[in-house]
């Protein structure tokens, strides 16, 4: 097509703007590097103006995403075995989005009583705002407990295993099948599980969520989430629900994630391997009442564990010896390689109280002493189990001097 006007003819501010179009591919068709072409664009060129509104399936709009998120997507849905992947701007929003794809006015939801605190919020709050009633059951409750409690608005089970901050397991393949064979849709925040180590859709539960955030990013850096379907009509209501409220994650942040997700079964084993390490150390420390990880033999939820999961991450949490709270600060601000910090799945080692955010409903939590949550990052579990026994002699101290 030839140009209508030669650039000496355009003013210097139309010159300015045009004057960096994108270059042309210079790599022969045969040549191709190694990562996706980051893109940032909201507008995509077409062609000509019948492509404008029939690409055959090419986006047209930067807000669907283009060649980065396709990528991290292609990647997260061969992980997951999923038939579709949408990515949300952090892990709350994908538990967010899976929750508004599932549930309409009028349904109710029942929920593990140990979700992730945001998605309580979330259920009490924005979803009851809009007619969806959440009841929750008991961390641990068994599948014939929860099918117990299944009532005609009954719509979706909101699971999460191990629960966060107090790890306890349910059967979720047992609950998957009973539910859906009474058409009811399952949901699971498998943050813990990495998308590798647990696959809950080949468990058959319909809708699987992730907090990108924390091992797939793997360096504390980006936030993101992912909700994996396998089923053909939880698909189309996921791409529905992306167009409708117009939700998008941006390409820069894909591009970290996937550089993540290259390493994600390295790191995790390597973070397993220093976790059961340091885990096991801790059940001999006086201090040390019990460690809640389903990983060690002596967990309640053992066997849960070792007939569905590959392997185990580095979060757990450690049940000490009663004390007073001051003695759990005094635990906490002696440690030097733990940082103090919420999130998880970083090289980092980091260590928090959990007993000012436990929240229970449906059965109240019986912690016989305060509790504390440990992520083992990549440093050596040497040094991390000398941190440890350093921060166990000031809580030590500061019992004894309460006494
Ligand atoms: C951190 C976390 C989330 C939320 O992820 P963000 O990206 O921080 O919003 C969801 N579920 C679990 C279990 C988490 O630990």
């Amino acid at each position: 097509m030839a140009k209508p006007t030669s650039r000496a003819d355009l003013s210097e501010a139309t010159r300015l703007l045009h004057g960096a179009e994108t270059p042309a591919q210079k790599l022969g068709v045969e040549a191709r590097v190694v990562n996706p072409p980051l893109q940032r664009a909201s507008t995509v060129l077409m062609p000509n103006a019948a492509s404008l509104y029939a690409s055959g399936g090419a986006p047209t709009y930067g807000r669907l995403g283009l060649g980065v998120q396709a990528a991290l997507e292609g990647a997260l849905a061969e992980l997951e075995g999923a038939s579709h992947l949408a990515l949300f701007s952090s892990g709350a929003a994908a538990v967010t989005g899976a929750l508004l794809a599932a549930l309409s006015a009028g349904d109710e939801l029942l929920a593990a009583d140990g979700v992730y605190r945001p998605t309580r919020r979330l259920c009490d709050g924005t979803l009851a705002r809009f007619g969806v009633t959440t009841r929750f059951y008991p961390a641990r409750a068994t599948v014939d407990e929860i099918m117990a409690l299944v009532g005609p608005q009954t719509r979706a089970i909101m699971l999460e295993s191990p629960a966060s901050l107090t790890f306890e397991m349910q059967d979720v393949p047992a609950i998957a099948a009973a539910a859906r064979a009474k058409g009811i849709l399952t949901l699971i925040d498998n943050t813990w599980g990495a998308g590798l180590l647990f696959k809950p859709l080949a468990a058959g539960v319909d809708f699987s969520i992730q907090a990108l955030t924390k091992y797939v990013s793997g360096a504390s850096d980006v936030f993101m989430g992912s909700v994996a379907v396998r089923r053909p009509p939880l698909a189309k209501a996921l791409q529905t629900l992306m167009l409708e409220t117009g939700w998008a994650v941006s390409p820069d942040d894909c591009y970290t994630m996937l550089r993540g997700l290259r390493t994600l079964p390295l790191r995790l084993r390597q973070h397993g391997e220093s976790a059961l390490i340091v885990a096991q150390w801790l059940q001999t420390q006086p201090e040390v009442q019990r460690v809640l990880c389903p990983a060690l033999p002596s967990s309640e939820d053992h066997a849960i564990w070792k007939r569905d999961y590959s392997g185990v991450c580095g979060l757990f949490g450690v049940m000490l010896q009663p004390a007073p709270p001051k003695a759990v600060e005094a635990f906490l601000d002696a440690l030097s390689l733990f940082g103090l910090g919420f999130s998880w799945g970083g090289f980092e080692s980091l260590a928090i109280h959990c007993d000012p955010q436990i929240q229970r409903t449906a059965k109240p939590w019986l912690g016989l002493g305060p509790l504390v949550r440990l992520h083992i990052g990549l440093e050596s579990p040497d040094d991390l189990m000398a941190d440890l026994r350093r921060g166990l002699d000031a809580f030590a101290q500061a019992c004894e001097g309460e006494a």
